[in-house]
């Protein structure tokens, strides 16, 4: 292995200023749900298992990144779950010198079973997705009856510590916006982060319209229907991008994301790296620099830091989705890393 040593007059920053510290980690495109904004009922065309990045090739690209500024790491998927071996990955990823935020965005199916050694590998905190408290209406957006399995995997994450438990509801008009008041009084009685994110466009069978989705002004009128809401402002618990309230006296709080009606591009820190060893420079975007071969080539690390840079000085300034120009990506969320 080459020598590098921590340099902090090159750290990952990109072309506009803003500086590289977060890495969205997909590490399979599988899933044991087919919710319909995500994937179709069937007829994916999966990545073959030999194309997909094996746990050490991630590990060395982390260790690399981590040296130049990389400091939180999401692992995501697909359903990362549903990965063998994922336990001692993510116990690995942990002791990566500089990587001090590790956590997990997951369906939450699994998570009863698991969140105990999840929380013993290291892993700090999960973000569930849940977009329904009504058992028909999540079995019909997620094509699964695994309510119950959701509603005990918070319980177990909370239980075992990977706080705070945050819980993702994507908004859809006519979908689940009924819904919006019982998810922000979660909140109240659990320590639960329940955040509310706008319906994003990617091109699939449920074929996104912009009326649609739900803005996360609106969503807030909404949820102060039930209380006042007092703006939190400390960093505890990563808050990325969500803007974060709560109710007076609540348990936990509430958090607005609004990549399409009002987006944070402005303080974009991340870059995500598919299953299949693409780096990408934005969600909404279908620039992708391929790492894998170089990972597989015997390059030394010289040459995976160079693409990384490579990938940070692409970054484009923002999205473009609320203008003519946008095209929708050709990969949906569960093959990009949600
Ligand atoms: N399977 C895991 C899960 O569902 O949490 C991780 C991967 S999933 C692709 C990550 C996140 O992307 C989920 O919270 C999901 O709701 C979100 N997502 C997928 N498609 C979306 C869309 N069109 N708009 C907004 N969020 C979306
Ligand atoms: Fe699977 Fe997550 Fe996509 Fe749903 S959102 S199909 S759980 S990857």
């Amino acid at each position: 292995m080459d020598e590098m040593t921590k340099d902090s007059d090159n750290m990952l920053v990109d072309g506009y200023r803003r500086k590289i510290d977060y890495l969205r980690i997909s590490i399979t495109d599988r899933c044991n749900l087919r919710c319909v904004y995500c994937m179709p009922a069937e007829g994916i065309d999966l990545i073959k298992s030999a194309n997909i990045l094996r746990y050490e090739e991630i590990i060395r690209l982390v260790r690399i990144a981590a040296r130049r500024g990389v400091s939180k790491v999401r692992v995501t998927g697909g359903e990362p779950l549903v990965r063998k071996g994922i336990i001692d990955f993510l116990s690995e990823l942990n002791s990566i010198e500089g990587v001090n935020d590790l956590s997990l965005t997951t369906n939450g199916v699994l998570l009863a079973k698991m969140a105990g050694e999840l929380a013993a590998s290291g892993l700090k905190r999960v973000n569930v997705s849940l977009d329904s408290l009504k058992p028909d209406r999540f079995e019909k957006m997620t094509r699964g009856d695994n309510l119950g399995d959701v509603l005990n995997g918070l319980k177990a994450a909370e239980g075992a510590g990977l706080s705070p438990v945050k819980i993702n509801m994507v908004v859809i008009k006519d979908f689940n916006e009924d819904e919006i008041i019982d998810f922000a009084r979660m909140s109240i009685d659990n320590p639960y982060h329940v955040r509310f994110i706008e319906y994003m466009p990617f091109d699939t069978e449920a074929g996104w319209q912009k009326d649609k989705c739900i803005s996360a002004a609106e969503i807030k009128n909404i949820c102060s229907e039930v209380a006042p809401l007092v703006p939190v402002s400390d960093t505890k618990g990563g808050a990325g991008p969500a803007r974060r309230f709560k109710y007076a006296h609540a348990k936990g709080e509430i958090g607005l994301i609004s990549p399409v009606s009002d987006h944070f591009c402005g303080s974009c820190n991340r870059l995500r790296l598919t299953a299949d060893g693409k780096l990408r420079t934005c969600l909404f975007s279908d620039k992708e620099i391929d790492v894998r071969t170089s990972l597989r080539d015997g390059s030394e690390d010289s040459v995976i830091e160079k693409i990384l840079f490579q990938a940070a000085i692409e970054k484009p300034e923002r999205h473009y989705i609320n203008e003519n120009v946008f095209k929708r990506c050709s990969r949906t969320m569960s093959l990009i890393g949600g």
